[in-house]
């Protein structure tokens, strides 16, 4: 079986419910139809269920962009993976750097956040990545195959067809600059030699392996066409619709 295209927009903490209602009603008549990629935006928890709403009919998937382990309790400001489920959402992002960087997040806790949102039926777009004195040492590989192993601790191979993972160099994260085509596609293909090492061959092939840092408009076909890139995960590019279309294009030529 080979790997799903997925294009996946994180909108981090842009976007009102009212510019989420906006955005969905004029990207969908210009995704509609373009189903060689499955289409995800993750969205902040407040427009959940407005961009569910907005969503409904279309070929769009709304994602969280992080979900709490803990099914309940006192963990102020903390969402669980019940309060994602009922409200419609399919997807969750875990481990973003940027949870990483600024909100304490470790291999640990993403382990923990990703087994809660499987066992409840959420698919999971895991990130992980190299940070840029990591690239310059030479240790990319060591460091993105460690990351896959922690963070995918005691998942079971029949719980993988509903994670993605994110290859996501921190380096290139907002920043403007891109992994070449190359490196993205080496770098993923390191990630997918672990998890048939981890699982096997079969579970490797047809694990969705995304690109995330920087994808656009003018670099998405060349990082796509790629044999390890299944699909992308997209910041800024995903707030504009024409942009995110024009990956999505890319996806489906
Ligand atoms: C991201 O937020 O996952 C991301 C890749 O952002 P950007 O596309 O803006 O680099």
């Amino acid at each position: 079986m080979s790997a799903r295209t997925v294009i996946a927009g994180n909108w981090k903490m842009n976007m009102t419910p009212s510019e989420a209602k906006q955005f969905i009603g004029e990207l969908a008549p210009m995704v509609a139809g373009k189903n060689a990629c499955d289409i995800v935006l993750c969205v902040p928890y407040v427009d959940i269920p407005t961009a569910v709403e907005a969503a409904r009919g279309t070929n769009i998937h709304i994602g969280a962009e992080n979900v709490h382990f803990e099914a309940k309790g006192a963990f102020t400001g903390e969402v669980s993976t019940a309060m994602l489920c009922e409200l419609g959402c399919e997807y969750v992002i875990i481990g973003h750097s940027e949870r990483r960087q600024y909100f304490g997040e470790t291999d640990t806790t993403v382990n923990l956040r990703t087994k809660a949102a499987l066992a409840a039926g959420l698919k999971v777009i895991l990130c992980l990545g190299e940070v840029k004195e990591q690239r310059l040492a030479g240790i990319t590989d060591e460091v993105v195959a460690m990351q896959t192993k922690l963070d995918l601790a005691d998942i079971d191979e029949d719980a993988l067809k509903n994670v993605i993972i994110a290859y996501e160099p921190v380096w290139a994260i907002g920043t403007g600059l891109t992994a070449t085509p190359e490196q993205a596609d080496e770098t993923c293909g390191v990630i997918r030699k672990t998890v048939a090492e981890i699982y096997s061959k079969k579970a490797a092939d047809a694990m969705t392996i995304q690109y995330g840092g920087s994808m656009n408009d003018k670099n998405a076909a060349e990082l796509l066409a790629k044999k390890n890139v299944n699909g992308g995960l997209i910041g800024g590019a995903s707030l504009v619709p024409e942009k995110f279309t024009a990956i999505v294009d890319a996806a489906n030529a």
